[in-house]
């Protein structure tokens, strides 16, 4: 499955920087966007403040004008000008007065300009030179006032950097019903008591600067004689105010803490932190969810590992025993039929050993896909070595038998690998559902012991299980014993089949088959024990027991005269690669005196494909000797066209499998026939067809060219006396299935 890598501690530092950066950059927008409308704000607002301290300074001067105007429409004044009342500045303009009117001074002209009077209230506040200096700005007004025609005047002046309200105003009587005849100037100086009043009204913060400190100010200018300062802490505003004479007289400088802009940091700042915490909060979310789906991925392929053949994909027997109790459970809800199908391939180590693990893998797989093709619905599994196992619900049976049959047939169709045909072969058991098995482990052994079976039946077959199958398994281990016994108690015996050349009319030779009878009349079937005893090496005693009774027979037919014909033997690929094999069989020939032309030998083609050189080496020797070879079984295995050209072999036996299927209805059977009898007769080899058990299959092999017979049709295997009886009468018995036939 696909490829999982674990929870990698890359990925999370990649993604905390990410997150890292992400924060800051969202803290920097904020900042930029906070500080830009704080900025903007808290201008507005100084320059709306600064509105208000012209205003208040507004104000103050029509306070001044006010009272110049009560004091210049004043007949008093009036009549001190006309110089009628000259004690009116003592007793109405004393210094005192002046100075509890919070006036700093004044002054009285007529209208010519001519000073009539000057009082100053500043009491030296600002040193005696400054109320010289107060003098003259006084006069420079009433020059200027002289000049033009209004009643009043009033403005701002700066006298020696101290900046003062004036306010001039033309002298009246108190009716005005006389003409002017002077003018009144009264300044009030911005001190710092002016300033503290003002800023306790207002609740600004300002101040008011001598001219020189406005151009030295660095500040940010935005439009004329205004310009603002700012610092983390404060906004100074900074604006010039001009003087009654229209020129520049001083500067007001207005401070405004920063309190929105600290408001507006303030706010980043938790921003930022809410921002932070989020961050790590969906950064934890990113990396529980990353982990939790790694873990999810992890556990799934794992899951997948534990339940699956990773040769094959398909299903392990775990996944295989889990669905087959679910598909039990239902098959017995739906009241339905329930079979399970194991396949195993024959001679799958043979395979294995000749053509490498590799190899062997690629078959198991091409058997898969041709399972998969077969079986729609239901499980396939691979629980394992060369094991298939199919679970299919069906209305009946014969559903299952007939899909049995279809599997074993996709498995025998040939396997093309590198220059060679392959033949698979399979053993088939069917197991179904019932009372006595209804889980599936039950039902499982219920196949497997019927796949045993078929394996035990020479394999390539089907085999429904039967109660009496259960003991096999343990019967193999007891017959492995008896075996044992058997072999140091010499209990075995030899049965002889005719091989008939139906040419001749006569017999061509015998098969020597082993028997086994274990008790009084039960006989083991060698597909039952040879396996067994190919497996523990038994065979080799075995196949020498036979090869010495067969030398001993032939002999004996031949000294009682009854007939000469060769014996053959069946050699099991552990008898001829078992280390001196040739030599021992030499060894029996010359200790039993018998000719080697007249004992044959069967071999199958599994020996050239366990060990070739081996096999060759021994399989020469014999045919030096003098004996022939016959391949046996041939088409059932590996046939490759390469050893039946280089091993010195005399005939192909066809095997039963094939002549059962000639009149079967199977379309390749004939041609496999034909072509097998053709490729042994375009290398030079004879026939043997065994197995031949009906005279259609007999009138079809010898219409072929396949004269040598063997099979039940003209007899069993015989023991001797039997055997040597047919021998006896040989050409009547022929003669007598021939004519049959
Ligand atoms: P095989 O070498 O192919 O022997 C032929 C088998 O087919 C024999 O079974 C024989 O009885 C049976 N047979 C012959 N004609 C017919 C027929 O017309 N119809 C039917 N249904 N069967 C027929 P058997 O004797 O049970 O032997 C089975 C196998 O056991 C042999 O197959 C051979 O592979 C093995 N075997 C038997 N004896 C020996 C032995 O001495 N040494 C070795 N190594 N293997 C042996
Ligand atoms: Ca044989
Ligand atoms: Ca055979």
């Amino acid at each position: 499955m696909k490829n999982t890598k674990g929870f990698n501690l890359l990925t999370v530092v990649i993604v905390m920087i990410l997150t890292a950066i992400f924060a800051l950059l969202v803290n920097s927008i904020s900042q930029f966007v906070v500080s830009n409308g704080v900025n903007e704000i808290e201008l507005r607002d100084a320059e709306s403040d600064l509105k208000g301290l012209y205003s208040l300074l507004g104000a103050a001067t029509i306070r001044v004008r006010h009272h110049v105007f009560d004091w210049a429409v004043f007949d008093e004044a009036y009549d001190y000008i006309q110089g009628k009342d000259d004690r009116f500045v003592a007793r109405s303009f004393s210094k005192i007065k002046i100075n509890e009117m919070h006036f700093t001074g004044a002054s009285i002209y007529d209208l010519n300009g001519n000073r009539r009077a000057f009082v100053d209230g500043s009491n030296l506040a600002f040193g005696e030179e400054w109320i010289d200096a107060e003098l003259q700005v006084f006069d420079r007004v009433a020059q200027m006032f002289k000049n033009c025609d209004r009643d009043a005047l009033e403005g701002f002046v700066n006298v020696k950097g101290v900046p003062m309200i004036v306010a001039v105003h033309k002298i009246y009587d108190s009716f005005k019903e006389k003409s002017p005849n002077g003018y009144l100037i009264m300044g009030n100086a911005l001190d710092s008591r002016f300033r503290e009043q003002a800023q306790s009204v207002s609740g600004l913060s300002f101040s008011i600067l001598p001219l020189c400190l406005y151009s030295t100010v660095h500040g940010i200018i935005i439009k004329d004689n205004f310009k603002y300062l700012e610092t983390p802490e404060e906004i100074r505003v900074f604006s010039i105010i001009n003087d009654i004479f229209g020129e520049p007289a001083f500067s007001l400088e207005l401070r405004k803490p920063r309190n929105i802009a600290a408001f507006g940091r303030e706010i980043t700042r938790k921003n930022f932190a809410l921002m932070l915490v989020l961050c790590i909060l969906v950064l934890c979310a990113g990396l529980v969810i990353l982990y939790l789906a790694q873990r999810r991925m992890i556990y799934n392929e794992m899951d997948y590992r534990t339940k699956h053949d990773s040769q094959t994909g398909l299903p392990n027997d775990k996944l295989f025993h889990e669905r087959l109790a679910c598909l039990i459970k239902e098959s017995e809800y739906n009241d339905v039929c329930l079979g399970v199908i194991f396949i195993n391939i024959d001679n799958f180590k043979s395979l294995n050993d000749c053509y490498g693990y590799q190899q062997g893998d690629s078959i198991l797989r091409e058997m898969a896909r041709r399972l998969q093709d077969l079986v729609s619905s239901g499980i396939i599994s691979r629980p394992g070595a060369d094991n298939f196992l199919v679970a299919v619900p069906a209305k009946n049976q014969n559903y299952v038998v007939d899909l049995a049959h279809t599997i074993l047939e996709a498995f025998n169709k040939p396997l093309s690998f590198n220059d060679s045909i392959l033949h698979i072969g399979a053993s088939v058991g069917i197991g179904f559902l019932d009372k006595d098995s209804d889980d599936s482990f039950s039902l499982l052994h219920k196949a497997e012991h019927a796949m045993v079976n078929a394996k035990n039946r020479g394999g390539n077959g089907i085999s429904l299980f039967d109660e009496r199958m259960r003991t096999t398994a343990i019967e193999k281990k007891h017959i492995e014993v008896a075996l044992r016994e058997a072999v140091d108690n010499n209990a075995f015996s030899v049965h002889y089949q005719p091989k008939v050349d139906i040419k001749t009319k006569d017999v061509a030779g015998c098969e020597a088959l082993v028997r086994w009878q274990i008790s009084e009349g039960r006989w083991v079937p060698p597909p039952v024990f040879i396996p067994i005893a190919e497996d523990n090496g038994l065979i080799i005693h075995i196949d020498m027991f036979v090869l010495r009774s067969a030398c001993r027979q032939v002999l004996a037919w031949q000294k009682e005269g009854i007939c000469a014909v060769p014996i053959a033997g069946n050699m099991s690929v552990r008898s001829i690669l078992s280390d001196g094999f040739a030599e021992e069989v030499k060894r029996i020939l010359e200790e039993e005196e018998t000719p080697a032309s007249l004992i044959d030998i069967e071999i199958t083609e599994s020996c050239f494909i366990t060990d070739m050189k081996k096999a060759f080496t021994a399989i020469s020797r014999l045919h030096e000797l003098g004996m022939r070879i016959a391949l046996d079984d041939f088409g059932t295995g590996y046939s490759s066209l390469k050893y039946l050209s280089a091993m010195p072999i005399s005939f192909l036996k066809i095997d039963k499998a094939f002549v059962d299927d000639i009149f079967s209805g199977k379309k390749t059977a004939q041609p496999l026939v034909k072509s097998i009898i053709s490729l042994a007769d375009s290398l030079g080899l004879n026939t043997i067809s065994e197995g031949v058990e009906d005279k259609n299959q007999l009138a079809f092999l010898a219409g072929n060219g396949a004269y040598i017979i063997q099979g039940y049709l003209f007899s069993k295997p015989l023991n001797a006396e039997d055997c040597a009886n047919f021998l006896r009468n040989r050409k009547s018995r022929i003669l007598e299935v021939m004519q049959a036939s």
